[in-house]
């Protein structure tokens, strides 16, 4: 049997269930079924959105505290007894916190705290790429976070046990749950400084606004324009400008009280790119690499535009990147806002070392035949509040037509 043996270097609860029979995977999926289907009662689909979770960050930081595993230690929550149930998982990025490329032994890391999967499988997570997993020719990324199976040997990521399959590349890709539609998109932070931070083939620190491509842009409006019937959730690791806290100009920095220069905030300063550190909270080049040598156009706004031109285009953006605590405020924007008749989240962060202060994920549930999706906090420590659900962060939001579960 050619897959249980691919998928032997995939260590931890996960693989010791399958060894239970071979049985787990059609349980699982039945169970899954079972949520959606139950007949007599409301449909939901559970949609947990996590992001952030800079698993080496919080791992050497915690270490004379206690190494924190922040991905598997809120997996195990969400799993446990006392935590909730979900049906689909999303990352939003940054499983690495490296400033440069990231090594080898923090996919490795990755891959073993994604095994503490023991109700789901990890194709039941749906990934993309943050500012801090690029690398030469995103191969970090795509081995090891890997969101359409091409290195399952490594990732675990087998894509024909994918829940809902996918359809596109590590870079865009798509699926289906009854009426909603997912645009995913990963961030391009592999261009050389000031767009990203590898140049030939080596790293260059942080470099925190978000990049996508022309073909990435155009491969949205595509998906979008051809799913007007549908509720669409795009994903990245960046929010758009303006929508939620610090994602307006220079909202990352904070000016130093002495000398009134720009420093350090929710992100990292770089004096040698200047003006472009006023885009580090949002979605600020858009790269087109039909140009040779590539032209990375700043402050793009492309998805902005289209968006003001057609509101209620899409129904939700749910992004990470900013990591702060659930009440943040800033210049009158939370961390979930309205705009364009978009809703925007941003779930992050799962650490709490990398910048983090309240580790923190959201549960999206929907109804079948509401035009209304429930968003709850859940904090992964008791650092800001009381473990668990924090109600005050609770949202209602509405979306352009109601959920259909087939
Ligand atoms: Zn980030």
């Amino acid at each position: 049997m050619r897959m249980v043996s691919l998928r032997d270097g995939c260590s931890g609860d996960w693989s010791r269930r399958r060894f239970l029979g071979t049985g787990v995977a059609s349980v699982v999926s039945t169970t899954l079924a079972r949520g959606l289907y139950a007949a007599g009662r409301e449909r939901r689909f559970r949609l947990w959105a996590t992001g952030d979770p800079h698993v080496g960050n919080d791992i050497r930081t915690g270490r004379g505290r206690s190494p924190r595993q922040s991905l598997a230690e809120a997996i195990r929550q969400s799993e446990s007894d006392g935590g909730f149930h979900w049906d689909i998982a999303i990352c939003v990025g940054d499983f690495s916190g490296h400033q440069g490329v990231p090594p080898e032994s923090e996919g490795r890391e990755v891959v073993r705290q994604f095994a503490a999967l023991a109700r789901h499988r990890r194709e039941h997570f749906y990934c993309l790429a943050g500012n801090h997993d690029a690398s030469p020719d995103n191969r970090w990324f795509r081995t090891w976070i890997d969101p359409t199976g091409e290195h399952t040997e490594r990732s675990c990521v087998d894509p024909r046990r994918r829940p809902y399959p996918v359809q596109g590349t590590w870079e865009r890709y798509t699926f289906r749950v009854g009426n909603l539609v997912f645009a995913m998109m990963s961030d391009r932070n592999d261009y050389p400084p000031p767009v990203g931070r590898i140049r030939d083939g080596r790293g260059f620190g942080g470099r925190p606004p978000g990049a996508v491509t022309v073909a990435t842009f155009q491969w949205w409006k595509r998906l979008v324009e051809e799913n007007q019937d549908a509720i669409v959730i795009s994903a990245h690791h960046h929010v758009l400008k303006e929508t939620t806290a610090t994602s307006g100009e220079w909202e990352g920095m904070r000016r130093d009280p002495r000398t009134g220069g720009w420093r350090s905030g929710t992100h990292g300063y770089f004096p040698a790119d200047g003006e472009h550190n006023k885009g580090a909270g949002y979605l600020y080049w858009l790269v087109d690499e039909s140009q040779k040598p590539f032209h990375a156009h700043p402050d793009a706004q492309a998805f902005e535009r289209y968006l003001a031109e057609h509101p209620g285009a899409i129904d939700l953006w749910i992004g990470g990147h900013s990591h702060m605590t659930p009440d943040a405020r800033v210049h009158g924007r939370t961390h979930i806002e309205r705009k364009w008749g978009v809703n925007f989240i941003n779930c992050s962060a799962l650490t709490k070392y990398h910048g983090g202060a309240a580790p923190m994920s959201r549960l999206l549930t929907f109804v079948d035949g509401s035009d209304e999706v429930r968003v709850q906090c859940y904090l992964h420590t008791s650092d800001f509040a009381p473990q668990g659900w924090y109600p005050p962060a609770e949202r209602l939001l509405k979306l352009n037509q109601p959920f259909r579960a087939d």
